[in-house]
């Protein structure tokens, strides 16, 4: 059912409640737990039987600046030294504003999930993700998206979330959101609500939309949700508010093929290389795992192949839960040899010796035809590890502008009562696939869910 605007009053009501949340993941999840907490009374919409969002697909990590959790391990971190990140990630094309709540709200937001939701937090300060000047990753202890998850819906035990439950239609009567029309089903219902929040997340589950806006992944892979079918940007173009970097989104250029399942990007921060199968590097990885979603689904047969060896092995083992899924699917093979690597790939010997043979040179940037300096690390030993992987899309950056309240803006202001989070929200990634820093998507979903969460009511 396409989603619809209604400019008017709902024909009837069913129920009504203050804060009504559309979508039940990480933003959903958070911005429902600070609304309870100020005691309202909510209720979330969640299209699935069981809500899991791209939320449970994640890693899991979240950057935040300067939290206490930092400061137990002496890591010094501001919000202005993130949003400095931010903005040169996406070499200055994100929305300032944007970026600059972003940076300031995630902190307060991780506190008060610890301090009110009882969530756990850990930092990651086992090696920096490309972009981020400082250890800033926090993650739950398990260290998955689905951990977060689910700690997050055992905090909203006492919130009511309204399974199978398709938000299909907006009623608007000027600036505000009187209701929402739902499919059940079988039967449809409309609840009307005092404040709505749109935290269904982006468009990568829509073809169409992907098509449209992002053409150039359109034919790649999606690795996130299915139910992210961008129901906040059509209501969002129904409406003419304000749309803004339909093009950005997150991309990955290591899915282990064909098991389907994430390799950390760890792997090359510490010392990999990417291969394709002619034995030839492409790109500097170090610039990010997000560009390298398209630069590997450039390559013959849409494939690369992570390479590295036994340290980066035992160090990813330790450290990622994704990674020992991948060890346990088969997924991480061995070459004793370049000349084993090289029959693994398919790839010629004396391309694939030459490649390793540059990089054990440990060549600077300016030495590097892709510009990555491997002077400061060391050389791989064999025997050599490698993953064959492909690129993907992992979820849309683009979408509604808000303000510093979270309200969605039109080219005439705020709507009095509709506030957007996480992937339902304009991102910090600007226009391109290039300007995603680790942790971007969970960093709005969090922090824009936090202060939707806290709106205060229209007089
Ligand atoms: C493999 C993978 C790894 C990732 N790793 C990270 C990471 O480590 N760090 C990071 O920051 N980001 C990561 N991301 C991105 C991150 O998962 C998302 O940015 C984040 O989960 C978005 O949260 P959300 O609450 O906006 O959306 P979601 O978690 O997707 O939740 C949206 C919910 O809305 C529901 N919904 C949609 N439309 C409707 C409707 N009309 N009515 C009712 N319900 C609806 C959906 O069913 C879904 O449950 C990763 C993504 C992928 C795919």
């Amino acid at each position: 059912m396409t989603p619809t605007v209604i400019n008017g009053p709902p024909p009837h009501t069913d129920a009504s409640v203050e804060a009504l949340i559309i979508g039940a993941g990480a933003c959903g999840l958070t911005a429902a737990l600070r609304a309870h907490h100020a005691g309202r009374e909510v209720l979330i919409l969640e299209r699935d039987e069981t809500p899991s969002g791209s939320t449970s697909l994640s890693s899991g990590f979240v950057p935040a600046p300067g939290t206490r959790f930092q400061k137990a391990i002496n890591v010094e971190d501001t919000s202005d030294l993130f949003c400095a990140d931010l903005m040169a990630k996406s070499h200055d094309t994100s929305d300032q504003t944007l970026a600059r709540i972003a940076a300031d709200n995630i902190a307060p937001a991780i506190e008060w999930l610890a301090d009110h939701a009882g969530i756990e937090w850990i930092v990651l300060d086992d090696f920096l993700y490309p972009g981020h000047s400082r250890y800033r990753m926090h993650a739950v202890p398990e260290k998955t998206g689905s951990a977060l998850q689910a700690r997050l819906l055992t905090a909203a035990a006492d919130i009511p979330i309204a399974t199978n439950a398709l938000a299909t239609t907006l009623y608007r009567e000027g600036h505000c959101i009187t209701a929402v029309g739902v499919d059940r089903g079988e039967t449809t219902e409309i609840i009307a609500c005092e404040a709505l929040v749109f935290a269904c997340n982006g468009y990568g589950g829509n073809p169409d939309l992907v098509a449209k806006y992002i053409p150039e992944i359109a034919d790649g892979p999606y690795f996130g949700h299915a139910g992210n079918t961008g129901d906040a940007v059509l209501w969002g173009e129904a409406m003419g508010a304000d749309l803004l970097h339909l093009s950005g989104y997150q991309g990955h250029g290591s899915v282990a093929h064909p098991h389907g399942i994430l390799i950390t990007w760890a792997l090359m921060m510490e010392g990999g290389v990417q291969l394709n199968v002619d034995g030839r590097r492409f790109s500097n990885e170090h610039l990010g795992y997000s560009e390298q979603g398209p630069h590997v689904l450039a390559q013959p047969g849409r494939i690369a192949w992570d390479v590295y060896d036994a340290t980066i092995h035992e160090f990813a083992m330790n450290g990622f839960p994704d990674y020992r899924d991948a060890h346990s699917a088969g997924a991480v093979k061995v070459a004793d040899t370049a000349t084993d690597l090289a029959s693994l790939i398919g790839a010629p010997v004396s391309e694939v010796e030459k490649t390793l043979a540059h990089c054990a040179a440990l060549p600077d940037a300016a030495a590097d035809p892709f510009g990555r300096d491997f002077s400061k690390g060391r050389a791989l030993t064999p025997p050599y590890y490698a993953i064959k992987v492909t690129g993907a899309l992992f979820h849309t950056q683009g979408g509604l502008r808000i303000n510093k309240e979270a309200r969605v803006m039109t080219p005439d202001g705020p709507l009095a009562n509709l506030y957007a989070g996480g992937g339902a929200a304009c991102g910090v990634s600007g226009p391109d696939v290039s300007g995603y820093l680790s942790g971007n998507g969970l960093l709005t979903a969090l922090a824009f869910g936090y202060l939707a969460g806290g709106y205060d009511p229209i007089a």
